[in-house]
């Protein structure tokens, strides 16, 4: 039986896109083996990828001259390849420190370049997106880095950065395909795919044509953005099973009305979660209520000891993966794309009940 999977990555997917999986498995299309077992220069996997690149534009509404990468080595291999693939003559980059994920980019962009963090959601102990006009960007950066959802804490930009002719780049793992974004104000995106896009193994990039062609030499090819899009992201084998995978969810997404209509139902999931939480001193969230994350809603309970009995009794009730990361402790509810309506319904049920026998 499936439950209710609230893991913050590898997260849940659509049952559907699971189904379709397992029934092509041996067997893809009547080929006669299944697809991870086929060259991924063939024509089959080929036009698994087409149609992967050409639903992903379609759900994002990717400008021609964006370029789609399926790479590999997670959001974590990125923080390595956007400066290596950015920096270009430029010494300095800018980036936005809003908790553990943005600290993780600027850890490994500091091995490349200068890093001025332009602003820092520090004063709230990392509860809040610092708002633009606080932001003080270096004189001559190569670009501008934001982490557009942190997971961990669960705070979000409703808003989208104007950083002029700076390139704007955003670390979407967690929150790609939740809400539209214009594409065409960033200069990369990038995410890992498991939690709003597939399972992991793949990596999802895409880059403003111009900015290709900087490259520093010392880049890997697995990660070099130029090489990859001459070679139609192929440069070594891609991960096809995930990309496969990943293609399947398109459809789904695109089956369900598209990146607005999701996102509508997004909002109601984490308009009626948050509204519990704060109906009650029980359940407390330190997240700046504008801030807010509609993908991963965190709280706590009075005590540590009843957010471990919380997880665990959860666990009990069909609602898995609660507990928050070891390093901020509390809950963690993600609530991604592929997590129904009835499954917030449900941990909403669950509070209630807890909150009666503890409370
Ligand atoms: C999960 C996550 C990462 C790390 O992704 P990996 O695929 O494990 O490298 C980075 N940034 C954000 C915002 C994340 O949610």
């Amino acid at each position: 039986m499936r439950l209710f999977n609230f893991s913050p990555g590898p997260a849940m997917l659509p049952e559907s896109v699971l189904q379709e999986a397992q029934a092509d498995l041996l067997d893809w299309k009547g080929r006669g083996l299944s697809i991870m077992e086929m060259s991924h220069r063939g024509e089959d996997f080929l036009g698994v990828a087409r149609k992967a690149d050409a639903d992903l534009r379609k759900l994002m509404g990717i400008p021609d001259h964006y370029k789609i990468l399926f790479l590999q080595g997670g959001a974590t291999g990125q923080n390595a390849a956007v400066p290596l693939n950015l920096i270009g003559e430029k010494t300095t980059a800018d980036y936005i420190h809003t908790g553990h994920w943005s600290s993780r980019s600027i850890s490994e962009a500091e091995k490349y370049c200068t890093v001025n963090i332009a602003a820092s959601g520090e004063s709230s102990g990392f509860w809040h997106v610092p708002a633009q006009s606080e932001w003080r960007l270096s004189a001559d950066p190569a670009y501008v880095h934001i982490c557009a959802n942190e997971t961990i804490s669960g705070v979000e930009y409703q808003f989208t950065p104007d950083t002029g002719d700076i390139p704007l780049v955003a670390d979407m793992s967690s929150n790609i395909l939740s809400r539209p974004v214009d594409v065409s104000r960033f200069g990369v995106i990038y995410a890992g795919a498991q939690k709003n896009i597939g399972p992991t193994g793949v990596t999802v990039v895409i880059v403003r044509e111009d900015l290709l062609g900087k490259v520093k030499k010392a880049c890997p090819s697995v990660i070099d953005y130029t090489l990859e899009e001459k070679f139609e992201w192929m440069y070594n084998t891609p991960p096809t099973f995930p990309v496969y995978v990943s293609g399947l969810v398109f459809t789904w997404l695109l089956e369900q009305g598209g990146v607005e209509a999701i996102e509508k139902t997004n909002i109601a999931k984490a308009e009626k979660l948050y509204a519990e939480i704060d109906r009650t001193d029980f359940y407390t969230n330190k997240v700046r209520k504008e801030d807010r994350s509609r993908m991963n809603a965190t709280f706590f309970l009075p005590n540590e000891e009843l957010d471990d009995r919380f997880a665990e009794e959860a666990k009990a009730y069909g609602l898995l993966n609660l507990k928050g990361h070891k390093i901020a402790g509390g809950i963690r509810a993600s609530i991604y794309n592929a997590m129904p309506m009835a499954g917030v319904d449900k941990l909403i049920e669950f509070m209630r009940l807890f909150e009666k026998k503890y409370g």
